[in-house]
């Protein structure tokens, strides 16, 4: 940061969807260095609460996981309202959860369809709405959510040379949430409440890790800054966005794609 330039979280209390590893765990890491309180959401791993801990303690903040299946509605509502009463009150959120499907179109089924839009679109609006609700509930003004959404919101990303594969399904998904973050983000103006998209480029986290090392240097290679970006390197334009610094910023996305947009 520049100096002079701070961020201070204290007293804030943000939950981070998927804060327990990839992105999510930078972006984790990020706020609590920021000095907030951090609730991290998982689906199934099973060191999710010794990571929350070990963040706490790095940072000198307070952290605890919570096991919630973003897409189940009603679990995530009761997930906030425990993590309001346990740590909060709640003031911002990271809707990062995500899952990707690597396939050909012509293999894709009905069942790969429901799984990444139940996480990567309905996971985020439950996510979101949650914390929405309690917010206009106690008249807070200020909240501020921050979705990650993708580069493939915009363009047809593929693995691998010659458009051979291009995740249909989670380009498609990832476009529609970050038009879901526009209508939130006009919505709910009215509340006080603002809501903008992360996209990231190819970062390499486990959603990457198994690509074959040739398609990883073809991309690299399509990229301006000639590769891929770090898991903390998307933690600065997030906790921008989370603070007061933003205070004017509301229904945009950001790109923090080593510049691959501009090919
Ligand atoms: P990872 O696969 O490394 O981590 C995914 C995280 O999401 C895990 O913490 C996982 O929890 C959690 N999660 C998945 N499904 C659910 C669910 N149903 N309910 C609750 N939590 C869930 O992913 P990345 O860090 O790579 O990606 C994070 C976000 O960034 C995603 O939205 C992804 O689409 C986006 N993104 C990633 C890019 C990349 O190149 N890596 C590029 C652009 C966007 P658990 O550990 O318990 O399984």
């Amino acid at each position: 940061m520049p100096p002079g330039f701070t961020i201070n979280f204290t007293g804030k209390c943000i939950v981070v969807t998927g804060g327990n590893r990839g992105i999510g765990l930078e972006l984790s890491k990020a706020v609590a260095q920021a000095g907030a309180t951090v609730a991290i959401i998982y689906r199934s791993s099973k060191d999710a609460e010794e990571v929350a801990q070990k963040i706490g303690k790095d940072y000198g903040v307070k952290t605890k996981a919570y096991q919630c299946d973003v897409s189940d509605t009603e679990t995530v509502n009761n997930t906030f309202k425990k993590i309001d009463d346990e740590l909060g009150p709640i003031t911002g959120v990271i809707a990062n959860a995500g899952i990707s499907c690597v396939k050909p179109a012509l293999e894709l089924t009905t069942e790969d369809f429901n799984n990444v839009y139940n996480v990567n679109v309905l996971g985020v609006f439950n996510t979101a709405r949650a914390a929405a609700k309690l917010w206009v509930e106690r008249k807070y003004q200020g909240g501020s959510i921050v979705i990650t959404s993708s580069m493939s919101s915009q363009i047809i990303n593929q693995i691998g040379p010659n458009k051979a594969n291009t995740q249909v399904f989670y380009n498609s998904s990832k476009a529609a949430v970050s038009n879901l973050c526009k209508g939130l983000a006009a919505e709910w103006a009215q509340y006080g409440i603002r809501v903008n998209a992360l996209s990231p480029g190819y970062v390499m986290t486990d959603q990457n890790t198994g690509l074959d090392p040739n398609v990883v240097k073809f991309l690299e290679d399509h990229v301006p800054l000639r590769r891929f970006g770090k898991a903390e390197e998307m933690g600065g334009q997030t906790i921008l966005l989370l603070s007061d610094h933003a205070s004017y910023m509301t229904g945009g996305e950001y790109f923090v794609d080593g510049g691959q947009l501009i090919w």
